[in-house]
C-alpha cells in the first residue's frame, strides 16, 4: 500500500479522490467506486501502486495499436480495479472484483522489475493494460519514466476517463493510446458503462493536441451503439475533432458478463460500420474480432496498395518507407511504420 497522488483533504477526514472524473468523496475506511483507493485517516492510499496482476509479452496489434511500432512486442501489464461498471466487461475478473472491499491480488513488482523484464524479452515498448491503467496511475507513472530513460516507448489502453491533472502528469512520459470510444450517447455510458461519455470525448481531444499517438476502438453491440445514426455521428467526431487520419478499431461482440443475452454482432453490421468510417473520409478503418478479414490490412488511402497485412494479431513486413506508401510517396499516418 502506497500513498496515492492525485487527491485533496476535505472536512473530518474525508478526502476527494483526483484521479478519474468521478472525484468520489473517500470516507475514512472506505474506497473509491474503483474499489483500489482507500481513505485511512483522512490519507488516500493506492491498493494497486506496488503489485500486478497480470503481465504478457503481447504483439502491439493486440492492444490494438496498429499504427504504432506495427509487429512490435509490448510488455503488457495490468492490476484489478476498475473505474466502470460496464456489464460486458470483457476482463471482469480483474477489473470488478476489488469492488467488493476483499483482499488485493497480484505479484508485488517494482518498476525497475517491470523494465527489466521488458528488456529482457525484447520488447520495443510497455503497454499498460488489461484492466483500466489509470487505477495503477502510480506504478505506470514511476515505470514509464524508467522506461523511456531506457528507450521503451509506453502504451495506454484505456477508457479515457481520467482528469486533466491525470493526463497532465503522464504527458512526458506516454507514447501512444488507445481509447476506448463505446458509444455516441450519455444513456449508453450511464446505463451500461456506469459512467460519463463528455469527459471521454474531451480527452480525445486533449490527448490529440498534446500530440500522443492515438487510435480508438468502438465494440459493437447489437441494438446498443449500432444505429446508423450513431455510428456516422462517431465517425464524424473522429474525423472533425480528432483527425481523419486516426484509425478507428470497429470490434465483434460476443456475449459475456452480465451480457449473455445479447447475441454475437453480424458481420453485416461490421461491414456497415466499416462503410460509415469510409464513406466519413477516415484514413483508417479496421474490422476487429473477425479473423481472416481484409479489412485487418493497412492500405494507402490514396493509391490503395496493401502497406500492412495483418492475420490475426501478426503483422508482415511494413511497405511504408520513412513514413511513406511505398508505392506512391502519400505520408501514411504513425510512428516507426518503416
Ligand atoms: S480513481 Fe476514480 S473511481 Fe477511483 S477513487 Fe479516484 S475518483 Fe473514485
Amino acid at each position: 500500500m502506497q500513498e496515492a497522488r492525485l487527491w485533496r483533504q476535505l472536512k473530518e477526514n474525508t478526502v476527494q479522490c483526483r484521479l478519474c472524473n468521478h472525484y468520489c468523496s473517500v470516507r475514512p475506511d472506505e474506497r473509491g467506486k474503483c474499489g483500489v483507493r482507500e481513505n485511512h485517516g483522512g490519507v488516500l492510499y493506492s491498493l494497486v501502486a506496488d503489485r500486478i496482476a497480470a503481465t504478457n509479452v503481447d504483439p502491439i496489434e493486440k492492444k490494438p495499436l496498429y499504427h504504432f511500432q506495427p509487429g512490435s512486442h509490448s510488455f503488457s501489464i495490468g492490476t484489478v480495479g476498475c473505474n466502470f461498471f460496464c456489464i460486458f466487461c470483457q476482463n471482469d475478473s480483474l477489473s470488478q472484483s476489488p469492488k467488493s472491499g476483499g483482499p488485493i491480488p497480484g505479484e508485488q513488482v517494482s518498476p525497475q522489475q517491470l523494465v527489466q523484464a521488458a528488456q529482457h524479452y525484447g520488447c520495443k515498448n510497455i503497454s499498460y493494460t488489461y484492466n483500466e491503467p489509470t487505477m495503477f496511475f502510480e506504478l505506470m507513472l514511476d515505470c514509464a519514466e524508467l522506461a523511456k530513460e531506457q528507450g521503451l516507448a509506453n502504451v495506454m489502453v484505456s477508457n479515457g476517463f481520467m482528469t486533466p491533472e491525470c493526463l497532465d502528469e503522464l504527458e512526458p512520459w506516454i507514447d501512444a493510446i488507445n481509447v476506448d470510444f463505446k458509444a455516441f450517447s450519455e444513456r449508453f455510458y450511464s446505463e451500461l458503462c456506469g459512467s460519463r461519455l463528455e469527459p471521454v470525448l474531451e480527452n480525445m481531444k486533449r490527448i490529440k493536441r498534446m500530440g500522443w499517438w492515438l487510435e480508438a476502438t468502438t465494440l459493437l453491440i447489437p441494438g446498443q451503439n449500432d444505429s446508423e445514426e450513431e455510428l456516422r455521428d462517431m465517425a464524424a467526431f473522429i474525423r472533425d475533432e480528432l483527425s481523419q487520419d486516426t484509425p478507428w478499431h470497429l470490434s465483434r461482440f460476443h456475449p459475456c458478463y452480465q451480457m449473455t443475452q445479447t447475441p454475437t454482432t453480424p458481420v453485416s453490421t461490421l461491414e456497415m460500420a466499416h462503410a460509415i468510417g469510409k464513406q466519413a473520409g477516415l484514413d483508417y478503418v479496421y474490422l476487429g474480432n473477425v479473423p481472416g478479414r481484409k479489412e485487418g490490412n493497412t492500405y494507402c488511402p490514396n493509391c490503395e496498395r496493401t502497406l500492412i497485412q495483418r492475420s490475426g494479431f501478426s503483422a508482415g513486413a511494413s511497405q511504408v518507407e520513412n513514413g511513406n506508401c511505398c508505392n506512391c510517396g502519400r505520408p501514411i499516418a504513425g510512428v516507426d511504420l518503416g
